[in-house]
């Protein structure tokens, strides 16, 4: 995205700001990154209508505002790594590869990543960003303490101890409660990692021994571009540490074990992608898919992501075998990944083990929309609920219907913003403001 310097003062865009991928270009007429607290709290309380913005990596409308975005990537940086309580209690604004490579160098590590380093703690846990992994929680799930600023400026704590439920309404909000300056993270014990990707997994086998491949290892990932059936690449993100006696053979369910480094995304260069090959490696350097210091991904993309109920993995596989032939001509690569259920209201694995069909596609909004039509007709029997950071076409009423809490979420945003200075388009959609 477009970097702005720090400021703290009211001030009108001259320039047109952008998410990172370029398919939204915010109507926001004043940005601020402000330098201490003081002063985001007099922004945000002077202002009629305002929105946080994390590192803008989400592909639709949500942090944006007809009024006042709010940045708190210029808070002065805090991470606490309190050993004895197995946290670490961070800005809100950094991006988790600060974050990470700091808890390390502590012996801490978090439970799990996203595919990339570069997204905000607070943005991502806004949006329930999650990584891989059978028994790994979406990035929200982490969270045990949390200090937010709300719409009369003022300064609020909540911890998952102390406030029970309501805070499992909290952590995931969608920035709708107000603007998140801390978070506590649980964490645990630094760990390494050695991945290792296999190629061209056939479509019997994945069917078969589903729930087998998705086991083996802390994290996995199945990468496909569903121009064949079967698999391209799984990547195999195993403890270094697992005493479980596998050994990475040439051969593991039909597939073939890679013979240099890969990068998930066809075309793009290896050298993007974090250490393969079974070299081990610290946590952080293994988890996401991609290294910090390159663009993630292809770039030039949108994304779009569907969570279904974990018994559902073979029916979503089949309803969208069924229509490879519409994802071809506009898919760069698809992701498939596994979620564990949590409580937090908004989560997409509220309450339900996951499985995400992901795809990045090609830059182009009109010719996506149709594929994405045919691809939420077929996978709303089974339940999916879209990812709330990426381009959907459902209509954003039936995506709260698809959360019980949705009810009790709209008490929560009413209670916390009375004047809903923090709604915007997106989120009235969702939570219409007269209910
Ligand atoms: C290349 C790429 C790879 C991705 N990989 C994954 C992945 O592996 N897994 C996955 O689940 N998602 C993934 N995503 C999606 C991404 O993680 C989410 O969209 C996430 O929300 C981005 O965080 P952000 O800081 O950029 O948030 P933004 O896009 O800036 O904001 C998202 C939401 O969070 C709110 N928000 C931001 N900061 C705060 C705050 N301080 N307080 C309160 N609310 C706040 C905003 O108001 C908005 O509603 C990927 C995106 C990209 C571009």
């Amino acid at each position: 995205m477009s970097g702005r310097a720090a400021t703290g003062k009211l001030r009108p865009v001259s320039d047109k700001r952008t998410n990172w991928a370029g398919n939204v270009t915010f109507g926001a007429e004043r940005f601020h990154q402000p330098a201490a607290l003081p002063e985001l709290q007099r922004i945000v309380s002077g202002a009629r209508r305002a929105r946080p913005l994390g590192s803008g990596h989400s592909f639709n409308r949500l942090a944006d505002t007809p009024g006042d975005q709010v940045s708190v990537a210029g808070l002065p940086p805090v991470i606490e790594v309190d050993t004895a309580s197995a946290s670490v209690t961070v800005s809100a604004g950094l991006r988790y590869g600060q974050v990470a490579a700091a808890l390390n160098q502590a012996g801490r590590a978090l439970p799990n990543l996203g595919s990339l380093p570069h997204i905000s703690v607070g943005g991502a846990c806004a949006t329930g960003t999650h990584g891989s992994g059978d028994r790994n929680g979406n990035l929200a799930t982490a969270v045990s303490a949390m200090e937010m600023v709300t719409a009369d400026g003022d300064l609020v704590t909540a911890t998952r101890d102390g406030d029970a439920d309501r805070f499992r309404g909290m952590v995931l909000a969608l920035g709708a409660l107000g603007v998140v300056t801390r978070m506590t993270l649980d964490t645990v014990p630094a760990f390494d990692v050695r991945q290792y990707v296999y190629e061209d997994l056939p479509a019997e086998a994945v069917r078969e021994h589903f729930d087998e491949i998705m086991a083996s290892a802390y994290s996995v990932s199945l990468f496909t571009d569903w121009r064949a059936p079967g698999i391209r690449q799984a990547w195999l993100k195993r403890r270094a540490d697992a005493e479980d006696g596998w050994t990475p053979g040439p051969r593991w369910m039909g597939g073939t074990l890679a013979d240099g480094p890969r990068n998930p995304v066809p075309g793009m260069p290896a050298a993007n992608s974090t250490g393969q090959l079974g070299v081990p490696g610290p946590w952080h350097e293994r988890l996401p898919h991609f290294r910090p210091e390159f663009t993630p991904s292809s770039g030039d993309e949108l994304q779009s992501e569907y969570l279904l109920p974990r018994e559902h993995a073979i029916d979503g596989l089949d309803a969208l075998g069924a229509i490879a032939r519409l994802l071809t001509p506009v898919l760069q690569v698809g992701e498939i990944r596994t979620i564990a259920a949590d409580d937090l209201w908004l989560s997409p694995s509220y309450q339900r083990d996951t499985v995400a069909f992901h795809f990045t596609w090609i830059d182009d909004e009109a010719a996506v929309a149709p594929v994405l039509d045919a691809i939420e007709e077929r996978l709303t029997p089974l339940r999916a609920r879209p990812h709330w950071g990426k381009v959907m076409r459902m209509h954003p009423a039936a995506v709260s219907a698809l959360y019980q809490r949705a009810g009790d979420f709209e008490d929560l945003m009413r209670g916390y913003d009375p004047a809903g200075k923090f709604r915007n388009d997106l989120l009235d959609g969702f939570f219409p403001p007269q209910r």
